[in-house]
């Protein structure tokens, strides 16, 4: 399974080359800011299955911690991975073509989420970020 994506102004596509797992919704301040959004939807994906297809000149990063990073195009602003430790860890899924394959199954970082945001839905909610498993 092939996922790809790219970003608004259709400058930059990556591709994922394995199935897509670990699907969530992060709620944390930092998503928020950097999405300007209620939350950021992240899926993680084993390491070295991803690469930029186009335009990875337009490519910024942004690691304001050792363990928390963002990938966005430099052009339209659209967040595009998230990295851990300089590595891209994660896809964002509302860059993704079509279908991901996976769907979110947490929200993490709950106890930090916006005070306007309600959470509507029945999946499993963590204060912060869940053991891993
Ligand atoms: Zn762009
Ligand atoms: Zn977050």
């Amino acid at each position: 399974m092939v996922v790809k994506g790219g970003c608004l102004c259709a400058k930059v596509h990556y591709e994922v080359t394995e199935p897509l797992f670990n699907a969530d919704h992060c709620h944390c301040s930092m998503c928020r800011r950097q999405h300007g959004a209620a939350f950021a939807t992240y899926a993680e994906f084993k390491s070295g299955n991803f690469k930029w297809t186009s335009g990875e000149k337009f490519v910024k990063v942004f690691e304001p911690l050792a363990d928390v990073g963002w990938c966005f195009c430099g052009e339209c602003g659209s967040t595009l991975a998230g990295t851990d430790k300089g590595k891209i860890r994660t896809i964002t899924l509302g860059t993704v073509e079509g279908d991901p394959g996976t769907r979110p199954e947490s929200h993490i970082f709950v106890g930090s989420k916006a005070e306007w945001h309600d959470i509507c839905d029945n999946l499993p909610q963590f204060e912060e970020r869940p053991p891993k498993t």
